[in-house]
């Protein structure tokens, strides 16, 4: 059965022109003795939005290994698929996020329902979670409450889950449930349901990404109290220990943490307590690497310079549209955004300073960063001069690519420099 190591990594590289530089973070990172498994992610969003195909992120995948003669497993995830978008990713992926937010509401059968309370008498009360020293309570109304928020989300999930399977064979990819791209977050005592109702659809999950609360924004910092979080994060860690002693799951089942690109706050918190409860985790990074891209060809200067600054104009002049699809995850305050005119003025060191996320360098602008995070489909409507521009200056981009996966996120979870 294909396992996913304890460390793990979910590199987004919406272009397909970042991966050597991502894998060699990984590959220092292995040097200094930390072993982390690359995996390739890109959703059907960003597929759709980008014009590309799953192959193509396989093929890039494949390449930058074998060029690097990196030895170790790594995987191309299907990030965030669902029963009707799964099928073209099913040939190039052995990972599988399977996202079933859209379920999470919808009523099992009363019948079901009542099955699976009936199941959990065990639990019903109190649930003495070891090593928190605290105990969960779970009265009959709660259990009920969580039966009929998630149980058809979970029936949902094996059915999806059932899919890949019958086309790709049990044990050959790695499956992951995802519930994070919703309003409200699940307490470690939902998780703990939600992971029995896993187990008795025999799905094999291997990491479960829940919501936590606080505001996960795309490619800037946490919102909210980082000791709320690690409280939360803590009982969540648990929560699956004892998930895993109590129902059929796998042994290496691990929290996957979305948009975990740039939670800089939360860093130390995810490194140190994942380490005193020896588990592991998976971060996945997504559009930090295209922000560094176009940081890159900022501080290139020149027509790369006036690319990027084009491309942040029309970002202004279509900023609805291109904020919509990602409302739940971003928070601009549009008052903060430097205006056009006032850009076009800019040199190199500026522009790229306003963007490259160094908390406390008065120049850094998160505003402007969510902006330009969501604006990489304003590249791929010019895609040729886009890559013209990426391969002309490869060389200033993927040291900007490398240092900010190594060095901004690998050395805070980690605690190296
Ligand atoms: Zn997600």
């Amino acid at each position: 059965m294909k396992k996913l190591g304890k460390y793990s990594m979910g590199l987004g590289d919406r272009f397909g022109h970042q991966g050597h530089a991502q894998l060699k973070a990984i590959i220092e990172a292995g040097n200094r003795g930390i072993e982390i498994t690359p995996v390739w992610n890109k959703s059907n969003r960003e597929h759709i939005i980008i014009g590309t195909q799953p192959w193509d992120v396989r093929i890039e995948a494949d390449t930058v290994i074998k060029n690097s003669g990196f030895n170790k497993s790594y995987f191309v995830d299907a990030d965030h698929i669902n029963f009707d978008t799964v099928d073209r990713f099913i040939d190039s992926s052995d990972f599988f996020t399977i996202d079933v937010a859209s379920y999470i509401g919808k009523r099992a059968d009363e019948k079901d329902i009542v099955e699976f309370i009936d199941g959990s008498e065990e639990y019903t009360g109190s649930i003495n979670v070891p090593g928190t020293g605290k105990k969960l309570k779970s009265s009959k109304s709660q259990l009920r409450d969580i039966a009929e928020k998630y149980l058809f989300a979970a029936r949902k999930a094996a059915e999806i889950y059932r899919k890949i399977e019958r086309l790709k064979g049990a044990g050959n990819f790695i499956t992951e449930v995802s519930m994070d791209e919703v309003n409200v977050s699940q307490t470690p005592l939902e998780l703990f349901f939600i992971l029995k109702m896993l187990s008795e659809e025999e799905i094999p999950v291997q990491t479960i990404a829940p919501k936590f609360s606080g505001r996960f924004n795309k490619g800037v910092d946490y919102a909210g109290d980082p000791s709320t979080f690690a409280e939360e994060f803590e009982d969540d860690l648990l929560v699956i220990n004892l998930a895993i002693n109590s129902f059929n799951l796998p042994e290496n089942l691990k929290m996957s943490i979305h948009s975990g690109s740039d939670k800089f706050s939360l860093y130390p918190y995810i490194g140190s307590l994942t380490k005193k409860h020896d588990k592991g985790f998976h971060l996945k990074t997504a559009g930090t690497t295209w922000l560094e891209e176009v940081i890159g060809l900022a501080e290139a200067g020149g027509e790369a310079l006036d690319f990027v600054k084009e491309i942040y104009i029309q970002s202004l002049e279509n900023i609805d549209e291109l904020c919509a699809p990602y409302s739940d995850v971003i928070d601009i305050d549009t008052a903060m955004l430097p205006s056009g005119n006032a850009v076009s003025g800019w040199n190199s060191g500026k522009f790229a300073s306003s963007l490259r996320h160094i908390p406390g360098n008065p120049d850094y602008n998160p505003n402007m960063r969510q902006l330009i995070h969501v604006a990489y489909k304003l590249a791929a409507v010019q895609m040729a001069k886009y890559f013209r521009l990426l391969d002309e200056n490869k060389d200033v981009v993927s040291v900007c690519v490398y240092d900010n996966i190594y060095h901004r996120h690998i050395c805070r979870l980690f605690d190296i420099d």
